[in-house]
């Protein structure tokens, strides 16, 4: 069976990598989202498990020592990560995954994960990304002030990825995502390539 594909999609927070990845993943049939682990509080409305598994810092540290991260970072001061099992298992079973997590996250699964694919969204300028952040009401000049340096050394870490799409206009970034999944989706590899020829092969 052909493996899933591993998409890992970064990006600035304000970019709106998060509607991007509801939007894509609402129409994709064969794409799940890993739901990751954080030591944060919820915020209004955030639901455990569906939004994130919500632990404490001992639960998260136990599952560092245990090896069942894919990657973790320490976001903001608090810690995030991908739980590893359920990611291979779908990736195993054929159906393709999306990983939304920072760009630290994003480059210790390039190295365990080489092959997966690396989209990083970008705001069209800096100004609208501090307009965007703004808008979310929740910033004082210090957290922005953070916020946009972060922003800037993530996106100095641009050339690490496969793909950028700048998120201008929210439908024309989904549709540029969905271009891309689509387009690896398609792309030929070694063993499939065997696959489909033994497989012609067998039905002439
Ligand atoms: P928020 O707290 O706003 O939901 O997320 C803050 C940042 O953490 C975002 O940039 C988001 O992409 C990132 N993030 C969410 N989950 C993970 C994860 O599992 N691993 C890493 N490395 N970053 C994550």
């Amino acid at each position: 069976m052909t493996k899933g594909k591993l998409f890992v999609i970064s990006g600035p927070s304000g970019a709106g990598k998060g509607t991007i990845c509801k939007e894509v993943l609402d129409e994709e049939r064969n794409i799940r989202m890993s739901v990751s682990m954080t030591t944060r509080m919820p915020r209004k409305g955030e639901i455990d498990k569906v939004h994130y598994h919500f632990v404490d810092q001992q639960s998260f540290e136990q599952l560092i020592e245990d090896g069942g991260f894919m990657e973790y970072a320490n976001v903001y001061g608090n810690f995030y990560g991908t739980p590893k099992k359920n990611v291979m298992e779908w990736l195993e079973q054929g159906i393709d995954v999306i990983l939304e997590i920072d760009v630290q996250g994003a480059l210790q699964v390039k190295k365990s994960y080489p092959e997966g694919v690396f989209i990083f969204i970008l705001p069209p300028s800096i100004e609208e990304l501090k307009n965007r952040i703004k808008s979310r009401g929740s910033e004082t000049e210090e957290t922005m002030a953070r916020r946009l340096g972060t922003a800037l050394s993530e996106i100095s870490s641009i050339d690490q990825y496969d793909y950028r799409v700048i998120n201008e206009e929210l439908d024309v970034a989904i549709n540029r995502v969905r271009a891309i999944i689509t387009a690896e989706q398609c792309k030929l590899n070694d063993i499939e390539v065997d696959n489909i020829v033994s497989r012609y092969k067998e039905e002439l």
